[in-house]
């Protein structure tokens, strides 16, 4: 964790803007809950379990600073609220989202997958793609487990 701080670090730095204690701590909740999809207020009540001193404020200005420079991406899952969601070292594009209609859970799928209908769009559209966000809606792993529990006892009954 402590690498990819010191690498983010650089990457404020060359963006003019400097990693302040009230930043890293912001950025330390989001590298500790990297699976978590986190609103800026998730984000906050984290932040103020070890820094009560900074604020909603703070961190929601953090939290975009974060997005203006593609540290982390800022994600709606239908809900309304805005989530932010960590930007994995390297990836160009945006990893895609499973979100369970009967649970809630949201899982990553972190290959784009999306090579072929790119170029698709970029050969038939004429349109380049630089980043794109695709959401899933349906039932997950785990609920169909549970569902197929249900129906087994059903028979064994
Ligand atoms: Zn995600
Ligand atoms: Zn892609
Ligand atoms: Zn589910």
């Amino acid at each position: 964790m402590e690498g990819r701080i010191e690498r983010i670090k650089k990457q404020l730095h060359s963006a003019s803007y400097k990693l302040t204690p009230q930043r890293e701590a912001t950025l330390r909740v989001l590298l500790e809950n990297e699976e978590d999809h986190l609103s800026a207020e998730d984000v906050y009540l984290l932040v103020k379990e070890k820094s009560p001193e900074i604020g909603l404020a703070t961190v929601y200005r953090t939290l975009e600073l974060l997005n203006e420079l593609n540290v982390v991406d800022k994600i709606n899952f239908g809900d309304g609220v805005s989530r932010y969601d960590l930007r994995q070292e390297g990836a160009t594009h945006f990893h895609h989202h499973l979100v369970c209609i009967e649970c809630g859970a949201v899982d990553e799928i972190k290959e784009d997958l999306l090579e072929d209908v790119e170029e698709i769009v970029e050969r038939d559209w004429k349109f380049k793609v630089k980043d794109h966000r695709l959401t899933f809606h349906g039932i997950c792993y785990r609920c169909h487990e549970s569902e197929d529990d249900k129906e087994t006892k059903k028979k064994a009954d």
